[in-house]
């Protein structure tokens, strides 16, 4: 097993609050919460990140996230929710086991999404173009 603390939570060695498990997944609060009842969904096997999860674990994540999600505005009353996963370094990955972020979100919370740009002219097309190339 890596020396991972996601792992250790997986395997009962670290302490978690648990909300979820079934066979391939686990649901626990993140410590560091954007609001209460932020959820982190982990497969229980070790993979570093999205691009090495098998498509099941990535279904049953998926499957899980949605049900948080629903509790989250069942029980916590979120207004809305969202569903974010960093993937490497650059992207803010800090845990390098693969985790699925469910957040609760409120009209109150004041949080703001990620800053946007524009396409400078052509390269809205040309960017669609080296994508398509590789897909
Ligand atoms: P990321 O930047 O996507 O890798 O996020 C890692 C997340 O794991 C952060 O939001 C942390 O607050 C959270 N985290 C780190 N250690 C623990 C822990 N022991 N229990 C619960 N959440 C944790
Ligand atoms: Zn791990």
């Amino acid at each position: 097993m890596p020396d991972c603390i996601f792992c250790r939570i997986v395997h009962a060695q670290l302490p978690a609050a648990r909300v979820l498990e079934t066979p391939g997944v686990l649901a626990f609060l993140d410590i560091a919460p954007v609001n209460y009842g932020h959820t982190l969904v982990i497969p229980k096997v070790h993979y570093p990140n999205l691009l090495e999860l098998p498509d099941e674990l990535w279904t049953e994540m998926g499957q899980v996230s949605r049900r948080v999600a629903q509790a989250l505005r069942a029980a916590l009353y979120a207004q809305g929710f969202n569903i974010g996963m960093n993937n490497f370094e650059a992207a803010g990955q800090v845990v390098f086991h693969a985790h699925i972020h469910v957040i609760p979100r409120y009209f109150s919370d004041g949080l703001k999404l990620f800053p946007q740009e524009s396409y400078k002219p052509g390269d809205l097309e040309k960017t669609a173009a080296q994508l398509r190339q590789v897909l």
